[in-house]
């Protein structure tokens, strides 16, 4: 344990943190204690037991670990929160993208490379730049062991509350989305978490909410999947439908999806506090060049290989071509018919997959019979 003699190390080593962070790319930092969360217990328990979490089972196998960071890391005594800006253009100009319903769109996280080899990368960096300088101050807490302190490091990777462990540390509130927002930031930014045995001294925090009686992420989500404050059924959620579904979309949900094809950003897009989102300044995240051009019928054009070499490297390879073309046919069902997009739906029909063929014969049948879709862009709130 540490004596009262390391109380001015730590305070130094907390005064460097800022800027280490900043170093490994990060924009803030808190630090707060590794207490259980309580009241996320409940919320996790309440959501599960409603179903909201669909068929991601991995959320209800790990529950006791969400909510208890000492049981999932023994020996912790502090977690520090991270957070990462990645948005490249305005979320104005993100709305623009989902006004034509001819281009695909892409959750803006997902434009670059994988966040989480990213964030784990640096997140890695930054440990051993804490290490470092730690032990440049004389950080040596006994005599007989390492002087490096331990820490482990977490970004969407493991059973971790990461919002509410960044709500506990003071980098922002959860909002009525379900997303941590800040006032400065926003909330188009990764977090990032280390749980570490290093007692740095800990950040002061309010516990305040800014959504106020706010609820434009409530009336304006495409596909009504935040049920109430703080509520989301991921089984109605364009991400969940998109990515985490593996079969068959519920054909009632289809027309709601506009051309969302990887992912959702309405209830961001629409929140007023991301007047303040700030740009990020990481290069992987930039849009690679491949998805410059999103015209549905190029994308669903792809055979797998193009898809696994446009994608290398992007967190949209995770959910393989089969479910790729599963979710361009049905924004091409939701597009205004024309002659080259039934062409390209056509060319899918005899598809090897059942489910790619299901969703193109839903998305031919749907240009034939209502070709206007029914999902609409939402509006920026003034200021955006
Ligand atoms: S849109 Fe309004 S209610 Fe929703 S998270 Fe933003 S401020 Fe909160």
């Amino acid at each position: 344990m540490p004596s009262d003699l390391h109380t001015p190390l730590l305070h130094q080593l907390k005064q460097d943190l800022l800027e280490l962070t900043r170093q490994a790319g990060f924009d803030q930092v808190r630090v707060g204690k590794p207490d259980d969360l309580p009241a996320a217990r409940n919320w996790l328990e309440t959501w599960l037991a409603r179903g909201f979490h669909g068929e991601m089972g991995f959320m209800a196998r790990h529950a006791h670990l969400r909510t208890s960071p000492q049981r999932l890391h023994p020996g912790t005594v502090r977690v520090l929160s991270v957070r990462m800006p990645y948005l490249q253009e305005s979320p104005g100009q993100a709305l623009k993208a989902l006004e034509d319903p001819h281009q695909g769109y892409i959750s803006r996280y997902a434009l670059g490379r994988d966040y989480h080899q990213v964030l784990r990368q640096r997140l890695q960096s930054l440990v051993q730049a804490l290490q470092r300088r730690a032990q440049d101050l004389g950080w040596h807490p006994d005599a007989s062991e390492t002087p490096h302190f331990s820490a482990r490091v977490f970004t969407d990777s493991a059973p971790v509350l990461e919002v509410e462990l960044a709500q506990n540390c003071g980098l922002g509130w959860r909002g009525k989305h379900t997303l941590l927002l800040d006032r400065k930031a926003g909330s188009f930014f990764f977090l990032g978490e280390i749980f570490t045995d290093i007692p740095l001294p800990i950040d002061a925090h309010s516990n305040a909410h800014h959504c106020g009686t706010c609820t434009r992420c409530l009336t304006l989500c495409p596909t009504g999947a935040i049920v109430a404050p703080y509520q989301l059924d991921a089984r109605r959620c364009i991400s969940y439908l998109t990515i985490e579904l593996k079969g068959s979309i519920p054909e009632s949900l289809r027309p709601l999806m506009g051309n969302r094809i990887y992912g959702c950003d309405d209830c961001q897009l629409v929140c007023p506090w991301n007047r303040f989102a700030q740009y990020g300044t990481v290069d992987d995240f930039a849009r690679r060049k491949e998805l410059d051009t999103t015209t549905l019928c190029d994308l669903l054009s792809w055979d797998t290989n193009t898809f696994q070499q446009n994608l290398a490297g992007s967190p949209i390879l995770r959910i393989g071509h089969e479910r790729w073309l599963r979710n361009i046919a049905v924004a091409l069902g939701n597009a205004p018919a024309n002659i080259r997009s039934r062409a390209a739906l056509a060319q899918r029909q005899s598809h090897p997959s059942a489910l790619v063929r299901e969703h193109v014969n839903w998305a031919l049948h749907r240009l034939q019979t209502a070709p206007l879709a029914q999902s609409r862009a939402p509006s920026a709130p003034s200021g955006i």
